[in-house]
């Protein structure tokens, strides 16, 4: 399978190119040139499968051209080594919970398979060092650096804003060592981001290093989340619940994850309709209404990861509708909620549900609880456990969330980081460093 570029001007390359490129060189994303149709046996057999099985065909499917298909299983497998449970919230409301990996987010799924395959890349490749440069406000980085860890021939570089990023955030990519290297920048995210960009454009950093992303932008982190859209009307399935009036409901940032749904639909997958949930960084659901996209800088919200102002993703969503607005907004509606509203449904489905949610998830869970029809099921994509946001769920709730064994392991480590000022000729001088 061949990949090309939204952009359209760069030719398409393997799939090798495009996981190592991360970009296409016109600026453009890369998409796969055709989407698989899943044969109707594999929905027959979905309820039967474990999560493992399902993502290993569903990974055949888009990558066995390109890897080999006992390997390919191997990895996939190994990826996905841990539950993702569908969680009854209400009676047409399920909680897909994506919080039960390595850092407790859902980017834990598109790291993990990313950093397998770009090690069988680079197998028997002893000469080739690619390096991973991540620009993070928390949980990229800890996804990213604990799915890399160990990888042969390649090594992580995280940047994140000095104080900016909680205790436990920081813990997950600065007590890890080996092939992780954490920086803390003197500034804000965007700070990060920058620098970031500016090293993938040097003509002579990308003469001297390998260099790629490990954010959504690329499709060896982007498509595997499809997997779990499989495994949820899979439990749906399983309980007995008739899948023809299915909504996914998906919070929204980088738009990453919901557009792994939209193709996952593509291949076969029964799900009716989208709802894209935003916080106040609201760009994309402004687009629905008005037809027009204008990007603007982000501004902070309590479900933080989502606090975006140009989504990366849209380009994408953009291509899989062939540019049309009406498309678009005929499958994928949107909604947009304060912080005052985001605590509001936090504490409220507490309260009266008993179910804990997150601050990401709770916007999704709003949207659903205000526009699910009679006769529709509603799953929305829990992203991130509840204890990541600690202090913001325990102040609107005022009861104790307590921290996951795993989650407290990593704040017993020691914390090793590079501090660094916003400047690019210093970033530059330190990565040719370590060439
Ligand atoms: C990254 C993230 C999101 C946003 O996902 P996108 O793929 O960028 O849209 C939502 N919730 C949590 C917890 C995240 O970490």
């Amino acid at each position: 399978m061949k990949y090309r570029s939204t952009a359209g001007t760069s030719p398409e390359v393997t799939l090798e190119e495009a996981v190592v490129k991360g970009l296409a060189p016109d600026r453009g994303l890369y998409m796969p040139e055709r989407i698989p149709a899943l044969p109707e046996s594999f929905f027959k057999r979905l309820p039967e499968m474990t999560l493992p099985e399902m993502a290993a065909e569903v990974a055949q499917a888009l990558f066995g051209e390109d890897v080999d298909p006992a390997m390919l299983k191997a990895l996939t497998e190994d990826a996905m080594n841990f539950p993702i449970p569908l969680v009854k919230v209400r009676d047409n409301v399920w909680s897909l919970e994506l919080f039960h990996g390595p850092t407790l987010a859902f980017k834990d799924v598109g790291a993990r398979f990313m950093a397998r395959l770009l090690g069988y890349f680079n197998r028997g490749n002893k000469d080739r060092l690619v390096n991973v440069l991540v620009a993070t406000s928390g949980d990229t980085g800890s996804a990213v650096a604990n799915g890399f860890l160990g990888v042969e021939g390649v090594r992580v570089f995280v940047l994140y804003p000095k104080g900016k990023v909680s205790p436990i955030q920081e813990s997950q990519f600065t007590t890890l060592g080996r092939n992780i290297e954490a920086i803390e920048i003197d500034g804000t995210f965007d700070d990060c981001q920058a620098l970031v960009k500016q090293a993938f454009l040097d003509p002579e950093l990308n003469g001297k290093m390998m260099l790629t992303s490990a954010n959504s932008i690329n499709v060896a982190r982007f498509l595997p989340q499809m997997f779990y859209y499989f495994y949820a009307v899979a439990q749906l399935m399983a309980a007995g619940v008739k899948t023809d009036e299915i909504v996914v409901c998906v919070p929204s940032g980088n738009f990453g994850n919901i557009t792994a749904g939209l193709i996952a639909k593509r291949m076969g997958l029964p799900v009716k309709r989208f709802i894209a949930a935003n916080n106040a960084n609201d760009i994309f659901f402004e687009y629905l209404n008005t037809g027009e996209y204008r990007p603007r800088p982000s501004v902070q919200t309590i479900a933080n990861a989502m606090d975006v102002g140009d989504p990366s993703n849209f380009a994408r969503v953009l291509d899989l509708y062939g540019h049309s607005h009406d498309a678009i907004a005929a499958e994928i509606s949107g909604c947009t909620y304060s912080d005052k509203e985001i605590a509001e449904t936090v504490k409220a489905t507490l309260e009266k549900d008993g179910y804990q949610l997150d601050p990401h998830g709770a916007v999704a869970f709003r949207a659903l609880e205000e526009q699910l029809k009679p006769g529709e099921t509603g799953i929305f994509l829990e992203t991130a456990h509840p204890a990541k946001f600690k202090e913001t769920v325990e102040g609107i709730t005022g009861k104790e969330v307590e921290i996951p064994e795993r989650l407290a392991a990593f704040m017993k480590g020691e914390k090793k980081s590079v501090e660094m000022a916003p400047d690019f000729n210093t970033f530059k001088q330190f990565l040719l460093s370590h060439k």
